[in-house]
C-alpha cells in the first residue's frame, strides 16, 4: 500500500474509532480520543517478551535442539494476569477471531522492524484437526497468521500443511512414545508449493512445544528444501525467562 493509502486508511480507522467507541478490546474502558483498538494503558502494560529482537531466546533455543530452524519467537508472556489470559481465551474459545488479526498485526509489525524475519516468504498456521475446526468454526492461528502476513507483505498458506489426526492423550506415556505419537500427526500435501521457501510457522500459545515440533518434523520429512521459522502469539511455562 502506498504511503498516501496508508495515511488514508489510518484516518478512516481513527475516524471510525472516534465515532464507534466500543472501548479498549483488552480492558473494555472507554477509549475517548485514543487511537487504535487497545488503550494506551493496556499497550503500555502489554507483557511482550521482546524475543523477536534476538536470535538467542528461550523459544529459539528450545526448537534449535530439535531442528535447524532459522528464527523463533513468542510475542507475549502467557501470564496469570487476568486481561491477557482472558484475551487468549476469548480468541480461542469465544468466537473473537478478530483478536487474532489485531494481535497478528501488532506482532507482524514488530517482526518486520526486528529485521530478523525479512526473508520469510510464506506464513503457515498450525492446522486444527477437522473435527475441532467444525466444532469451533474457525482456527485462531489462521487469523494470527493473516495479521502477521499482512505486515510482512507475504501470503498465508492454509492448505499445504494438514493434520492427519487429533492429538492423542499424552498423559501416561514416556517421552519417546509421545514423540512416536506426534511424528505422523501432520503431513504436507502438494509439497512442491513449499519447496525452497522460508516458512514462518504460526501458533497461538506455546506450552510444551510438542505440536510445533510435530509440524517441523512433517515439514522436514515432506519438504526437505524448506527453511523454517516460528512465531507464537503467547508463551507459557518453561519458555519464560
Ligand atoms: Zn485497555
Amino acid at each position: 500500500m502506498s504511503i498516501v493509502g496508508k495515511i488514508l486508511r489510518r484516518l478512516v480507522d481513527d475516524l471510525g474509532s472516534l465515532i464507534y467507541d466500543d472501548g479498549c478490546i483488552i480492558c473494555g474502558r472507554s477509549m475517548g480520543g485514543e487511537l487504535g483498538s487497545i488503550c494506551l494503558k493496556c499497550r503500555f502494560e502489554m507483557p511482550t517478551t521482546r524475543y523477536l529482537y534476538s536470535s538467542n531466546n528461550p523459544v529459539k533455543e528450545h526448537f534449535e535442539m530439535i531442528a535447524p530452524i532459522v528464527e523463533a519467537s513468542s510475542y507475549l508472556y502467557f501470564r496469570t494476569d487476568d486481561r491477557w489470559r482472558k484475551m487468549i481465551h476469548r480468541l480461542k474459545y469465544q468466537g473473537e477471531w478478530r483478536l487474532g488479526l489485531t494481535f497478528g498485526e501488532l506482532y507482524g509489525a514488530e517482526l518486520k522492524s526486528s529485521g530478523l524475519y525479512n526473508d520469510v516468504d510464506l506464513v503457515v498456521p498450525v492446522p486444527l484437526h477437522v473435527m475441532k475446526y467444525l466444532k469451533r468454526k474457525y482456527n485462531q492461528s489462521e487469523y494470527i497468521a493473516e495479521g502477521i502476513a499482512k505486515e510482512l507483505g507475504v501470503k498465508v498458506d492454509r492448505r499445504s500443511l494438514y493434520r492427519r489426526r487429533n492429538n492423542p492423550s499424552q498423559t501416561r506415556q514416556h517421552a519417546s512414545e509421545r514423540w512416536l505419537n506426534v511424528s505422523d500427526l501432520f503431513a504436507v500435501r502438494n509439497p512442491e508449493r513449499l519447496e525452497n521457501r522460508h516458512i514462518l510457522l504460526v501458533d497461538d500459545v506455546l506450552t510444551t512445544g510438542a505440536t510445533l515440533s510435530a509440524c517441523i518434523y512433517a515439514l522436514q520429512r515432506d519438504v526437505p528444501t524448506c527453511r523454517i521459522s516460528i512465531a507464537t502469539l503467547a508463551v507459557a511455562g518453561k519458555f519464560k525467562e
